[in-house]
């Protein structure tokens, strides 16, 4: 079976100011690593745009009509010093949504073994009524909610490796016995959150955190010792990754020192656990990943992966 591959030209469309890391230049670095001969089978299609509707599913009407409200006709409206709108944010965020939501749909339905998509800006900062850390919807958390009320999926689980912790994604879960969210990263780092010691209210938040200049070798201990058995027993009927890709060596907003081969490596691991709970479904969503260079050679290692390499 397939391989899905997700985006939509609008992922352009979500302007900053010169030197935010969280740049356009990243879809182009995604584009180019997909295009090489090698991923030529890979099932490509172009995110549909979702209705405000489906980004209920993880964030309160009121919170989204505040962003509707605040969406500039022109220049850049700033919610932090590190979020911000342009004037096409609202909609490429609406068309991240849908790729997610369209991703979740073909993997479910079978139409595919998994799926990789690829918009920005990423998602798993936003809480469940906040915008931060350049996120505005929590893409992978819609994901997550959309298989259990279209596919009542009894478990899923969230498996977050982006070198900053979820703090958005583990929001939204933490008082959901029925999402595990395992998630390793950089700490001390932004956002602060992440401590092992936090655990959700049953106990379903699994968090793993890393030190500055970590490697590949200590990631992998992680991964095996703390958050595949965690997995394992809890049987999810889809695995959703957050996939972002600024853990690697070359990133310029942190510290880890993993390599391409070393989120290849986590990739076939986590599609290893779906066959055996999942039927294999796989669904991995972009987040960060700031270094044109490290997130071209991860996102191939990744997709390689995906399909079954
Ligand atoms: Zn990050």
């Amino acid at each position: 079976m397939s391989t899905l591959y997700v985006t939509h030209p609008s992922a352009l469309d979500h302007a900053v100011p010169a030197g935010h890391p969280e740049r356009p230049a990243r879809m182009q670095a995604v584009e180019r690593a997909l295009e090489q001969e090698r991923f030529a089978a890979l099932v490509r299609c172009h995110a549909p745009k979702a209705e405000t509707s489906v980004v209920e599913l993880a964030h309160p009407a009121s919170y989204i009509e505040s962003l509707v409200a605040a969406s500039p006709e022109e220049g850049l409206f700033q919610i932090d010093s590190d979020t911000l709108m342009s004037p096409g944010t609202l909609n490429t965020c609406l068309h991240a949504v849908g790729g997610s939501v369209h991703a979740v749909d073909a993997v479910m339905k079978g139409e595919c073994a998994n799926a990789f998509v690829a918009m920005r800006p990423p998602g798993h900062h936003a809480e469940v009524a906040r915008a931060m850390g350049f996120c505005l919807f929590n893409h992978a958390a819609i994901a997550v909610q959309h298989a259990r009320k279209a596919y009542g999926a009894s478990r899923v689980a969230l498996v977050d490796w982006d070198v900053h912790h979820g703090n958005g994604s583990q929001d939204i879960f933490w008082a959901d016995r029925d999402v595990l969210y395992a998630s390793t990263h950089q700490m001390p780092l932004f956002p602060g959150t992440g401590s092992a010691g936090e655990r959700g209210d049953h106990d379903t938040i699994v968090n793993v955190p890393l030190k500055a200049f970590d490697d590949g070798e200590v990631f992998r201990e992680a991964f095996e010792q703390r958050i595949l058995p965690r997995l394992d027993a809890f049987a999810p009927d889809l695995i959703v990754i957050s996939a972002g890709f600024d853990a690697h060596k070359l990133d310029p907003l942190a510290n880890l020192q993993l390599d391409e081969a070393d989120f290849g490596w986590a990739t076939r691991r986590l599609m290893e656990l779906a066959d055996r709970h999942a039927q294999g479904r796989v669904v991995s969503i972009l987040e960060g990943g700031y270094s044109l260079d490290g997130l071209a050679r991860s996102v191939a290692a990744h997709v390689d992966a995906l399909m079954g390499r």
